[in-house]
């Protein structure tokens, strides 16, 4: 068959993957740059997300967690294992209890694909190899392994990978509509297809709307927001923010240290960037756990990113704690969501639901 995907992020690249292993022809429009949005605004995190522990996801996170194994051995030059401390504090929230389950968990769903087991270091021990960590009332810290990427990095290898298996990429071209007869209409024309996969993450919902098609999912958009600072740790933290208890990571990156994110609701008509407001809160997180003061000079540049969460009509089934959902009208399957490190998992299955079309 011969099909179109609308925006070339991460999800759009690895439905493509898997599309072409399946001997389709892809097409792929995108708007702007390819892995310009959405897919190189994330944490960096090849993982299964500790937090959806807490909302008894294991489904997901042992995906993940699989998934995080896929990405560490194809392309080892774009990620790596990092090492990362949880702080227990006298005032956590979450007590070295809790930490200690979720980290068995954890590691009990990576299965064969663990990285490496988790460890506590008591507070002397910690101080001695992170001096600036605030002292006052510390117990120690869990330590365990997860992965990292560079995301924009990766996400061009893969898209590299499909132009390398016969995909070809138009870029800048905004789709304008679809149809559910396969019809894709840029400012360069129309163009019919055997089928059209709507990737365009955050954007996905609109595109529908602007086509007259109704879904039974929706999208809230929820921005979330980093810095990247002039300070340079060994290892990762997983750490409360002192406002609310959210877990927000302060993580070693090229050479800088990336801290987020943020939660911050947002309409498609506003730039995306990260707020004064996000600043002060990422800072005050930063601040809480550290020594040092972060001077606005020590913040070397920001980022955002919407998070597209899938809503759904039926409110109240799981749906609004599904990471992602794929759903068809005619020769249109639209992508609601999903994470970055199991992209290649939603595009295996966004091809299985293709095969419908032949
Ligand atoms: C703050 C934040 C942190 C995150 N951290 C992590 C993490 O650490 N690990 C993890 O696994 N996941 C993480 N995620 C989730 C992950 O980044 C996203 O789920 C994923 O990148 C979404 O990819 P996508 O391809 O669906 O969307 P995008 O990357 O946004 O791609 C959609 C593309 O469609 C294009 N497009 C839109 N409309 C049109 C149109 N009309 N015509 C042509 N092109 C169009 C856009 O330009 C864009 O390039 C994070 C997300 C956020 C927001």
């Amino acid at each position: 068959m011969r099909l179109a995907i609308i925006g070339a992020g991460i999800n759009g690249i690895m439905s493509g993957w898997a599309l072409l292993e399946e001997g389709h022809d892809v097409v792929m429009f995108e708007q702007a740059d390819p892995m310009g949005a959405t897919s190189s605004a994330s944490t960096k995190l090849l993982h299964g997300g500790l937090r959806y522990l807490e909302h008894g996801d294991f489904a997901l996170v042992r995906e993940g967690l699989r998934a995080r194994a896929w990405w560490l051995e194809r392309a080892p030059q774009h990620t790596r294992s990092i090492e990362i401390a949880i702080p227990v504090y006298r005032d956590s929230a979450r007590s070295r209890l809790t930490l200690k389950a979720g980290l068995v968990a954890y590691e009990f769903l990576a299965g064969r694909y663990r990285l490496g087991g988790h460890y506590w270091l008591n507070g002397t021990d910690l101080l001695q190899r992170v001096p600036h960590l605030r002292s006052n009332g510390l117990r120690g810290a869990y330590l365990f392994q997860d992965g990292q990427m560079n995301d924009r990095a990766l996400g061009n290898w893969a898209l590299s990978q499909i132009v390398g298996m016969g995909a070809e990429v138009v870029s800048p071209v905004y789709v304008e509509r679809i149809d559910t007869d396969g019809v894709v209409v840029t400012s360069q024309g129309k163009q019919k297809f055997d089928g059209v996969i709507n990737a365009c993450g955050p954007w996905a919902a609109a595109l529908l709307q602007r086509s007259n098609v109704s879904s039974r999912h929706g999208l809230d958009l929820i921005r979330g927001s980093h810095l990247l600072v002039a300070r340079r740790h060994e290892c990762g933290f997983l750490v409360e923010s002192p406002d609310d208890a959210r877990p927000c990571f302060v993580l070693p990156y090229e050479g800088y240290t990336l801290i987020g994110t943020t939660e911050v609701r947002q309409a498609l008509d506003e730039p995306i960037e990260c707020s004064e407001q996000e600043i002060a809160y990422l800072s005050r997180v930063y601040e809480a756990f550290f020594d040092d003061k972060l001077e606005p000079a020590g913040v070397v540049s920001t980022f955002a990113g919407v998070r597209p969460l899938v809503a759904s009509a039926e409110r109240e089934v799981s749906a609004m704690t599904r990471e992602s959902a794929i759903e068809c009208q005619g020769r249109i399957l639209t992508i609601f969501g999903g994470k970055w490190t199991t992209s290649r998992e939603l595009g295996l299955r966004v091809a299985i639901m293709a095969h419908d079309w032949n």
